[in-house]
């Protein structure tokens, strides 16, 4: 039994209704949906470095069983660069969106992504000699986006925001800010992950089907607003209290991935 919490949205879904039911439709008419999910937080637990993650063993053969079911109308929509991603579901390469959208492969295979400027190069090399001074930091060069994790040393939170902003200032337009959970991002303006599940929308097998997106932070909120307003379902993730545009909520990892398992098992 998942438990899940209606937090009042009163759109498409009748208040009442809980997130195992958006499962169990997905389930009765899997090609009538599209799920778009979030990594970090979401199909697994966060961990104190954003290197130490572990995968599930059994997660990847779940998700692929249940992309098979929904004739591919599968995609993950991350944070997290495509080569990183792709290795945690080995063997099973999924439509994907990486850095919140800055780089996306479709069904087909086609990548699509936005090129560094020389001012945001510059400023990175800077963020990697700053991040040097803060024990416990750690700077992830994503190539077209840098982030900066204090999940070991939340005492630099101030620092790593202010040298981020002077960073964000020196590169010019085009870039933005976004900050997550004990991490702080410069990456292009021009991607966020609702913009990438509309382009997904817009192709083969996702066109035509009710979008249904699941995620755990902040960055997840403008595919949450993407998916409402195409009369989707949206379900966060929550530990602890949020704000969120999110219909419904799931109390964690575990009982989301235990939801997808049931799904997926299903034929
Ligand atoms: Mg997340």
């Amino acid at each position: 039994m998942i438990e899940a919490e209606n937090i009042g949205f009163t759109g498409m879904f009748d208040v009442g209704r809980a997130a195992e039911d958006v499962f169990s439709d997905i389930s009765s008419n899997p090609l009538g949906y599209a799920l778009f999910l979030d990594i970090d937080g979401t199909l697994i637990d966060l961990a104190a470095t954003p290197d130490t993650i572990r995968i599930p063993a059994e997660l990847p053969d779940i998700l692929g069983r249940l992309s098979q079911r929904l004739g591919g109308a599968l995609a993950l929509v991350t944070g997290r660069a495509l080569p990183y991603a792709d290795r945690l579901f080995e063997p099973h390469r999924f439509p994907i969106a990486g850095l919140h959208g800055v780089e996306r492969r479709c069904a087909d295979g086609r990548v699509a992504r936005s090129m560094p400027t020389p001012a945001f190069e510059e400023a990175k090399r800077e963020l990697a000699r700053a991040a040097k001074a803060w024990p416990g930091v750690l700077l992830e060069d994503k190539t077209a986006a840098v982030a900066i994790h204090y999940r070991q040393a939340p005492c630099y939170a101030m620092e790593v925001d202010v040298t981020m902003q002077a960073a964000l200032a020196s590169i010019g337009p085009g870039y933005e800010l976004q900050r997550g959970k004990m991490v702080v991002e410069i990456r292009p303006d021009s991607a966020d992950k609702g913009r990438a599940v509309l382009a997904f929308l817009d192709e083969p097998p996702f066109t035509g089907r009710i979008p249904v997106a699941i995620g755990d932070d902040v960055t997840d909120e403008a595919m949450f607003k993407a998916v409402n307003a195409c009369g989707g379902a949206s379900i966060r993730i929550v530990e602890t209290p949020a704000e969120t545009a999110a219909q419904w909520r799931l109390p964690s990892p575990q009982s989301l991935r235990a939801a997808l398992s049931a799904m997926a098992a299903r034929s």
